[in-house]
């Protein structure tokens, strides 16, 4: 079956519901058995059936089976947002002795997770170049746990060569953790490429639609027991109302992705012919890092990239990004609407140097016509360079 198929059919269970199409919203803290035997056998396999609130609800577990079918995994585990589907892995997999291997453009948040709360359990964290490739076996120590990979990451775009990365950890028994937020799951299948366990804040694309919070973690058979009891163990639930937006967001992923593409791919080629603009760090454009990975891994482009501007003012950017009427400023894009926010890739860097000195700005391409964003962008050029 083809993948955008998956995505319709997975964990659709109209037989269980009365015929109907979507899987109810079943709300449930209190689960009841009708014998000491049956919750007996509830108890045993508590990973894998309706045991008690925390662990999910049939709506969860419709989700979590399209999740899977999206990732190309075995098992996904939905939690409350995209950060704490990055904790929960980490925080099952590491102990105070153990080191983590941290890409350096990862999500500015996950770097103050390791710096915070990781270093406060006794847990190292090495921050590593993302075109590090098939070196990062030189940072690999004896008590490497975890290498950590986000591709593209986080502001700058760059492209890590997962599978290389992959296989020098995999030589040392660490576990291959991924940020797949960027592809939405549809533009890349992590368990491919070697990855271990792919995270998502489903926040983004998969719900689609600004509303709901939630995060999923997307495992081997192997690796689901460990990781679901840690997530359980800490408290981490996602609720079935943000499931349930969330699989009606997954069945409407693919032509939603394909047109964040298309428009994505339209609105950064104009900039890239503007006199404002330095450089569009885009990873389908050639003068992306990583951009032959990219070509090489990955079976398209999101519409989140970043646009490096010449040397304008503070005061000049503030007067383009004030001014546009489609591109509202707010961080959490993957949305239907256009985003755009200022951005000093600087401040999230300790391994690598970032380059650029003139100002920078992220876009998200949301799901309006490409040529009223263009319009929007251009005015937003006539009063940057009127300020400077
Ligand atoms: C937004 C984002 C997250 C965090 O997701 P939340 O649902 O907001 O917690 C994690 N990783 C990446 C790459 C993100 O962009």
């Amino acid at each position: 079956m083809n993948k955008d198929t998956r995505l319709v059919t997975a964990g659709r269970k109209p037989d269980e519901n009365f015929g109907i199409v979507n899987p109810p919203v079943y709300h449930a803290s209190t689960i009841t058995y009708p014998t000491v035997a049956a919750m007996e056998k509830a108890k045993e396999n508590r990973y894998e059936s309706v045991y008690y609130g925390r662990y999910g609800t049939p709506t969860t577990f419709a989700f979590e089976e399209a999740v899977a079918a999206l990732e190309g995994g075995e098992k996904t585990i939905a939690v409350p947002s995209g950060m704490a589907a990055i904790a929960g892995p980490l925080l099952a997999l590491l102990k105070a002795g153990d080191h983590v291997l941290m890409v350096d453009n990862t999500y500015h948040p996950t770097r103050h997770f390791c710096d915070g709360v990781l270093a406060d359990f006794g847990v190292e964290t090495t921050y590593y170049d993302p075109m590090i490739d098939g070196g990062i076996a030189d940072l690999i120590r004896p008590q490497t746990k975890v290498v950590f990979v986000e591709a593209p990451g986080s502001q700058t775009f760059e492209v890590q060569d997962i599978p290389a990365i992959a296989e020098q950890a995999h030589k040392a028994g660490a576990t291959v953790i991924m940020d797949n937020t960027w592809s939405a799951g549809y533009f890349f299948q992590p368990f491919e490429r070697g990855v271990d366990i792919s995270v998502q804040a489903a926040t983004k694309y998969i719900v689609g639609h600004s509303d709901a919070m939630l995060g999923v973690i997307t495992t081997s058979r192997e690796l689901f027991p460990v990781i679901k009891a840690r997530t359980v163990g800490i408290g981490y639930s996602a609720a079935p109302d943000d499931c349930y937006l969330g699989l009606r967001g997954l069945r409407t992923l693919a032509p939603r992705m394909a047109r964040h593409q298309e428009t994505g791919l339209k609105v950064a080629h104009w900039l890239e012919t503007r006199p404002e603009v330095a450089e569009v760090r885009h990873p389908a454009f050639p003068s992306c890092p990583g951009h032959e990975i990219w070509k090489r891994d990955f079976t398209g482009s999101s519409s989140l990239f970043s646009v490096l501007l010449n040397d304008y003012s503070k005061k000049g950017v503030a007067a383009m990004l004030d001014g546009l009427e489609l591109h509202a400023m707010g961080a959490s894009w993957g949305g239907y609407e256009s985003l755009i926010v200022p951005i000093d890739p600087s401040n999230s860097r300790s391994a690598t140097r970032w380059q650029h000195a003139g100002p920078a700005v992220r876009i998200h391409c949301g799901l309006e016509d490409a040529d009223d964003l263009i319009a929007d962008l251009e005015k937003g050029f006539e009063r940057l360079t009127a300020a400077a």
